[in-house]
């Protein structure tokens, strides 16, 4: 019996047959002769992606040629340390790899420094945290025990240091204003490292108002100020953060996660860089950034020691196809082609933000001028779970999100967060926003709360008007069909071969 490869080699003409296709054919069949059912998900994924309007705002389709670079046997290399510093033999080939990443993070984003280990964004600014705390706290702990690292503590001496740690403040944008988890929302680890203080945005304009900012700080004096955000859909101005961190003396860290992107592409430049202002900055590539899952983190040359400590500190062993891929990434981010990407992301968001409103929707803030938009869904008589149910039930993925001082809470929510950067991948531009917002409008509008066994409004429920879902499920498919998610990847001859 022929093999996958082999049907698909001899089934094509040979100027069509193209490399992308020919290295996921032979990567499925290796997969497949161990774990056929991993390498038929891995085909319905590709389905399922295809069939859904993706506006998750944190999400992206990375390149095949990042994807590429992950599957291979770097992973297998244990490289504790960083580059020429490790705690394993034979790390020749994960130091240039590693080296190679940091020093294209550098020049993507005009960095002093880059670690390029950090497994996730959480894990990121975890590594930040400590690289701060190790860098700024004169611990008489620590001198006491005459360690130039927090890396060989006994339990005694970390005990000691615990307490001492509770005493330093962390100051960032509360969780329900849009801050990330990590920002020292309570039941994170950031809150108990952290005697862990919040700032919100204005309660009527929906804005960070950095006089009323730098006058908690003033108070607060915290060590580290964090701005950076998961579901704020304005531009920061990082110059006001510096100049409120240099006044009460703190450190300026900024978590650029989200919009990573829109600084690498050139669109947010000068006083909305972070990483002309901050210290330190974490990041994730596989946001805006479009890149592998994972993190880094820049900063100015002052904390590279102590940022480079990530592992063994806080980290486990880096994942050395993780970093390749990666690599790969910032390489494209450098590109022309990277910047009109980035610079559509934002046109489309702006186009789309314009649209909605237009048709008569409630943002959060008016508008956007990055990536995402949060859409206030009680006009409709929704909460953001329904909203978010009925459009996935027509093929839209979103998630739902709280809106500042959101009544219905974290679980439900009044909004819902879209974002462009996935379908600005897939080259829709302006024209296709116009008819995104029609499909949101039109599923809303179309959408009442289910009831509940004794017949009142549930919260989780919906009732979505069948003539409608029909409706906005064949704008979708056709919306997906002129932009088609890998095009070069024959969709039916994998299902053929890999998805019994
Ligand atoms: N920071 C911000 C601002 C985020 O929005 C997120 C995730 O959404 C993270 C950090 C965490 O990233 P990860 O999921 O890779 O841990």
């Amino acid at each position: 019996m022929s093999t996958p490869l082999e049907n698909y080699l001899t089934g094509k003409a040979p100027d069509k047959i193209n490399a992308a296709m020919t290295a996921y054919v032979a990567n499925l069949q290796q997969v497949a002769q161990v774990g056929p059912e991993i390498a038929a998900s891995v085909v319905k994924e590709l389905a399922t992606q295809r069939a859904h309007l993706k506006l998750v705002a944190s999400e992206n389709y990375c390149s095949l040629n990042t994807q590429a670079a992950m599957g291979n046997l770097l992973t297998d290399k244990y490289a504790e340390g960083f580059p020429e510093h490790r705690y394993y033999g034979g790390c020749e080939n994960v130091d240039a790899v590693e080296s190679v990443a940091a020093e294209e993070a550098k020049a993507l984003f005009g960095a002093e420094h880059a670690y390029v280990q950090p497994h996730a964004g959480a894990d990121a600014n975890i590594v930040a945290y400590w690289a701060i705390l190790n860098q700024k706290i004169e611990m008489p702990a620590l001198e006491e025990f005459q360690e130039t690292n927090l890396s060989n503590l006994t339990d005694e001496q970390w005990a000691d240091l615990r307490k001492k740690l509770c005493n330093q403040k962390l100051m960032g944008l509360d969780y329900y204003s849009g801050g990330h988890l990590t920002h020292g929302y309570r039941q994170n680890i950031s809150a108990r490292m952290f005697d862990s203080y919040s700032y919100t945005v204005d309660k009527k304009s929906g804005l960070l108002d950095y006089d009323a900012i730098e006058k908690q700080a003033m108070e607060v004096k915290p060590l580290i100020l964090l701005a950076g955000y998961s579901a704020y859909p304005r531009a920061i101005n990082f110059k006001r953060f510096r100049q409120i961190a240099d006044k009460c003396g703190a450190v300026l860290m900024v978590d650029m996660a989200h919009f990573a992107g829109l600084v690498a592409g050139k669109v947010f430049t000068g006083e909305e860089n972070p990483v002309e202002w901050a210290d330190i900055v974490t990041t994730t590539p596989h946001k805006t950034l479009r890149g592998p899952r994972g993190a880094l983190i820049l900063c100015k040359a002052e904390y590279a020691d102590a940022v480079n400590k990530g592992c063994p500190l806080v980290l486990g062993g880096p994942l050395p196809h993780m970093m390749a891929a990666k690599a790969i990434a910032f390489k494209e981010a450098r590109t022309t082609a990277y910047q009109t990407y980035a610079k559509n992301v934002q046109s489309n968001a702006k186009a789309l933000a314009e649209d909605c409103i237009n048709l008569g929707m409630k943002l959060q803030t008016g508008g956007t001028d990055n990536h995402l938009m949060l859409i206030d869904v009680t006009s409709f008589g929704l909460t953001g779970r329904q909203a978010e149910n009925a459009l996935f039930e027509c093929g839209v993925t979103l998630n739902r999100n709280t809106l500042p001082f959101d009544p219905q809470g974290p679980w439900w929510t009044s909004g819902i967060r879209v974002g462009t950067p996935a379908v600005t991948t897939l080259g829709m531009e302006k024209p296709e926003m116009a008819e995104i917002a029609t499909i949101i409008n039109m599923v809303l509008k179309g959408t009442k709360p289910g009831l509940t066994k004794e017949g009142k409004p549930a919260k989780g429920k919906i009732d979505l008007d069948p003539a409608i879902k029909k409706a906005a499920t064949e704008k979708v498919q056709s919306l997906l069909s002129r932009f088609v998610l890998y095009p070069e990847l024959d969709l039916d001859f994998l299902q053929k071969e890999f998805v019994k």
